[in-house]
């Protein structure tokens, strides 16, 4: 008997309690502050053009092969209104066959890439899921927009080096 009652009381106990989940996709719950999503990139609002100076160095070190990465030399460096000389011409991530590892930010010598927090991308073809520069400039910017600057300390530098 004393069994039953405990029981009950603890039916009756989860039945009162708030629900811990939301009704997904009408709500979400915050993320972690340390969760990643898939990688974007970071645009330099300063000089209005991209971090990104084309290197592919995050496309050689990404251990499933899935960024595309083209170099061009940049028009403003010449004009003298940007410290890089050279600039991503053109950059694709193939987010279905990205792991999130992060390795991509890890090896980027120039903090051009950030993981956002962006999951949820779905499609129901391959194609539909690879994402171009444009796309991850405004995964990167949604990303600083919510968090602020994903490298303050690195802005700075930028700003000296555009200033000499
Ligand atoms: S994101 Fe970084 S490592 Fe990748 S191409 Fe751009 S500058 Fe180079
Ligand atoms: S997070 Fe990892 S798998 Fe995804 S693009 Fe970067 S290096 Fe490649």
């Amino acid at each position: 008997m004393i069994g039953v009652i405990k029981g009950l009381a603890t039916t009756i106990k989860t039945m009162l309690r708030s629900p811990v989940t939301v009704q997904y996709p009408d709500k979400h719950l915050p993320m972690a502050d340390r969760f990643m999503g898939f990688p974007g990139l970071l645009w330099d609002v300063k000089i209005d053009e991209s971090k990104c100076v084309g290197c592919k160095v995050c496309a050689r070190y990404c251990p499933t092969d899935c960024m595309y990465v083209s170099i061009k030399d940049n028009e403003k460096y010449a004009e003298g209104k940007s410290h890089r000389k050279k600039m991503v011409d053109d950059f694709v991530l193939d987010i279905s066959r990205c792991i999130v590892c992060g390795i991509c930010v890890e090896v980027c010598n120039f903090d051009a890439i950030v993981m956002t927090q962006i999951h949820e991308i779905g499609n129901t073809g391959r194609r539909g899921l690879w994402a171009d520069m444009d796309t991850l400039h405004a995964m990167g910017k949604e990303y600083e927009e919510e968090h602020g600057p994903a490298y303050p300390e690195n802005q700075a530098v930028g700003e000296e080096e555009t200033a000499q």
